[in-house]
């Protein structure tokens, strides 16, 4: 597999690159702030796996059933998204999960070291693959509004921040329907946080976590770009009106119905 001139994983890589620009410029993406891993499987050739292993193999506590032998972009370890913007193989690697599903090797040219973060990234994934996702992307990053609303005790509470974020604008109550997950504060890089994130993710495909950040899943980097954007503008209507002085009214509980039903949408979402 020439990943070079490969040109449906090249246009994968030019959306990863513009999504890592999107965040930096955003300001949600402090430093190393954020990863993103995509499951790239489709667009690999499965006949001729392993002819360029460029890394050691990389042994993993877990094991990944769903995703062995599947293949992954990730974003690198203490890399910064605006590199990832401008050079996405240099600042990230593909890897590929073996066939035991506990370990995988780096095929892409230079050998840069996933996130910390890979062994939620990789349950997220096996996750969402054996829910049939074979496309599924993860995003993580620090959406400044999203993160001060979680120091909120009020908006800890999956409903209310639900509600809030859907009154504020109707965009917000049609691309959003799914609701929002919370994920009580866990120490970066834990199981725990894995665990508690792929719980709220049976439900929502975008999760806060407290005091931390946002964390959304899709089949597309764009559209989980997109549901960041809307739910972080919510937010931002949200903290303006409170800023001026006044609590904004919101779409009322009828006119979020009308949404609903207009657009074909649960009316609740649980
Ligand atoms: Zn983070």
């Amino acid at each position: 597999m020439d990943i070079k001139n490969h040109t449906k994983l090249q246009g994968e890589f030019r959306q990863i690159a513009e999504v890592a620009g999107f965040l930096w410029q955003r300001g949600w993406a402090e430093a190393n702030g954020g990863n993103i891993s995509v499951n790239l499987s489709l667009l690999f050739d499965n006949t001729s796996p392993n002819d360029q292993v460029f890394s050691a193999v990389y042994e993993f506590d877990e094991t990944y059933p769903a995703i062995a032998g599947d293949f992954f972009y990730v974003t690198g370890t203490g890399k910064r998204m605006r590199d990832v913007a401008q050079s996405p193989l240099d600042h990230g690697a593909v890897f590929r999960v073996n066939a035991d599903g506990k370990s995988a090797a780096i095929v892409s040219e230079k050998a840069v070291k996933p996130t910390s973060e890979l062994p939620s990234h990789l349950s997220i994934h096996n996750f969402l693959k054996a829910g049939g996702n074979e496309r599924s992307v993860v995003l993580h990053t620090h959406p400044t509004e999203l993160i001060a609303l979680t120091h909120c005790p009020l908006f800890l509470d999956s409903k209310k921040l639900t509600r809030m974020i859907w009154s504020m604008i109707p965009e917000a109550r049609v691309l959003l329907w799914k609701g929002i997950g919370i994920v009580p504060y866990a120490l970066t890089g834990t199981t725990d946080l894995a665990i508690s994130t792929i719980k709220q993710l049976q439900k929502h495909d975008v999760v806060l976590w407290e005091k931390h950040g946002a964390l959304t899943v899709g089949d597309d980097i764009m559209h989980c770009f997109d549901l960041l954007d809307t739910l972080t503008k919510s937010a931002k209507i949200y903290l303006a009106a409170r800023t001026a002085g006044f609590e904004p009214q919101g779409l009322s509980q009828k006119q979020m119905n009308e949404l609903a039903d207009a657009f074909g949408l649960p009316v609740d979402n649980d």
